[in-house]
């Protein structure tokens, strides 16, 4: 037996059920703040993750899918969007114009990590990226976007954790001093951390080592050395969170695993999933761009975890996305005839409809309608075929009806409860 390769896993359902609510809830919550979809390549070059990401992060270090094409050229599978969101900016001169240029993006994340609950090495990220935009108000438009998916889609128990990482005015004074300090206690810092704490002693913070951890608790923060421009961006972005009764805790050591990020820095955690906690990431990117060959813009982002996201989504409202099935139970050649007619004719009005091929008896098409989960099922036999006129019965009710096969639609139409808006 051929399996799937390691921490890479199959969606099937009613699980893509699921997807397909978050995927869609999400969708209109873009389209209503301006957002529009971007679909972009899985595979780019290294060299763009490697200059995007940073040098010394997890992810470059250590998490890439990263080969060599039949031409010897390195090329990695996409383990983020924004790298590949910027160069598709940068190559596609989307730069025209003066307004704040919104995407949103969907689809697969490939890190070579330990698989765990969680944790896969094919995963699934919902993207946001907001491209030419300085404002604070823009950061809290993000951060006010992101808070209202989870809201739609009845997500509770998170937390919105923030911080500012300054900016190329204040931060490399902190770094330097952050250096010396390390340089001192570096003996006590992991492996890790030390041999890090030279490249970008930032990434320190984001150790999950103990005792790194209690080293790092008597250092200052970056908070402590913000310049007064980055004090009144973050305090503006605040005031806005509070403003729309936002909840968030303050995390001066929140650093996030990319090196790319200025100012804003967020994550939404929660307390539901065990030690793979964070449900999405983002903050602000303002060199970004620039770096890799393009305008001097800024820009913020962020990405949700759709595997993490999903299991704190109930099957029940997923569910009710879905258009209730019709389905109908036959007994004999002639009434398996008339079913395929009526099926095709209310398919093609956009019901769902659906019968069985296998000549099974009454019973076991009884089963399979319930499997399927179906709301209500039409018995279709001899006697029925010729009255014009079958029972339909109600699953959830269990209530049974005797209705005319000319007029289904039109009942379909009147039993159709309001479908779900999103
Ligand atoms: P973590 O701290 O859990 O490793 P991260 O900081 O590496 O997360 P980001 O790069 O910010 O994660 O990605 C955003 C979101 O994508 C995370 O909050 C998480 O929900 C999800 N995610 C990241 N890595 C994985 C993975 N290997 N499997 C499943 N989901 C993931
Ligand atoms: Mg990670």
């Amino acid at each position: 037996m051929i399996k799937a390769v390691r921490g890479m896993k199959d969606l099937l359902p009613p699980e893509t059920a699921r997807w397909h609510y978050l995927e869609t809830v999400a969708r209109a919550v873009f389209v209503s703040y301006g957002f529009q979809e971007i679909r972009l390549p899985l595979l780019e070059r290294t060299e763009l993750f490697s200059r995007s990401i940073g040098a010394s992060t997890d992810i470059v270090e250590k998490e890439m899918y990263t080969f060599l094409d039949r031409r010897g050229e390195s090329m990695t599978l996409r383990p983020e969007a924004t790298a590949s969101v910027v160069r598709a900016f940068i190559e596609n001169r989307l730069d025209q114009g003066a307004e704040v240029k919104k995407y949103f993006t969907m689809g697969p994340m490939f890190r070579y990590e330990r698989p765990q609950k969680g944790r896969y090495r094919q995963f699934h990220q919902i993207n946001c990226e907001a491209i030419g935009g300085e404002a604070p108000e823009l950061d809290a438009e993000l951060i006010l976007l992101l808070m209202e998916i989870f809201r739609r889609l009845k997500v509770t128990g998170l937390e919105l954790v923030v911080n500012s990482l300054g900016c190329p005015q204040c931060r490399p004074a902190y770094l330097m001093e952050l250096t010396a300090l390390f340089a001192r206690g570096l003996r006590d810092l992991c492996p890790d951390c030390q041999r890090r704490s030279a490249a970008n002693p930032l990434r320190v913070f984001d150790c999950k080592s103990k005792t790194c951890q209690e080293l790092l608790a008597q250092v200052p923060t970056i908070s402590d050395k913000l310049c007064d421009n980055c004090q009144r961006h973050e305090a503006r972005v605040l005031e806005l969170l509070d403003r729309f009764q936002v909840p968030y805790r303050r995390n001066p050591r929140l650093v996030r695993g990319l090196d790319y990020y200025t100012r804003t820095a967020f994550e939404v955690v929660t307390t539901q999933l065990g030690a793979q906690d964070a449900v999405a990431g983002g903050g602000r990117y303002n060199g970004l761009i620039k770096d890799l060959g393009g305008p001097d813009l800024p820009a913020i982002g962020f990405a949700i975890g759709q595997e993490r996201l999903a299991t704190l989504l109930s099957q029940q409202d997923a569910d009710l996305l879905q258009q209730p099935l019709l389905f109908v139970a036959v007994l004999g050649e002639a009434a398996r005839d008339r079913a395929f007619e009526l099926v095709q004719a209310l398919r093609h009005q956009g019901y769902v409809a659906d019968l069985d091929f296998t000549n099974r008896s009454l019973k076991a098409q009884m089963t399979m309608a319930n499997r399927r989960g179906a709301a209500w099922v039409l018995i279709l036999g001899d006697q029925e075929l010729a009255d014009g006129r079958a029972p339909l019965k109600d699953m959830r009710r269990g209530e049974q009806h005797l209705v005319s096969l000319d007029t289904l639609p039109q009942i379909l139409a009147d039993l159709q409860p309001e479908l779900k808006g999103v």
